[in-house]
């Protein structure tokens, strides 16, 4: 397998929470090492991208699919 060697693709993965799919079950917030996920019982849940170190455990452990990974680079590949 082939690594970044920067270190720069990394920084511009991140994972999102879909708020229509989230149903608050709380399974991701348990998880994450760094406690970047708040949200309430039943609320949608959100990550703080400020703190997370993007291990994945929170998209491994969600059952509903909520938990996707996002790539900047994408977007601005498309953009081009
Ligand atoms: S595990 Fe999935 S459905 Fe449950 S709170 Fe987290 S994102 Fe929402
Ligand atoms: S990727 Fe890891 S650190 Fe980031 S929110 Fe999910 S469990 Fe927490």
């Amino acid at each position: 397998m082939i690594k970044c060697r920067s270190g720069q693709c990394r920084n511009l993965l991140y994972y999102v929470i879909s708020e229509e799919d989230c149903i608050g079950c709380m399974a991701c917030k348990r998880v994450c090492p760094t406690h970047a996920i708040s949200g309430e019982k039943k609320e949608p849940h959100v990550i703080n991208q400020e703190i997370c170190i993007k291990c994945g455990a929170c998209m491994e452990k969600c059952q509903f699919e909520a938990i996707s990974l996002k790539s900047d680079y994408k977007v601005s590949v498309m953009a081009n």
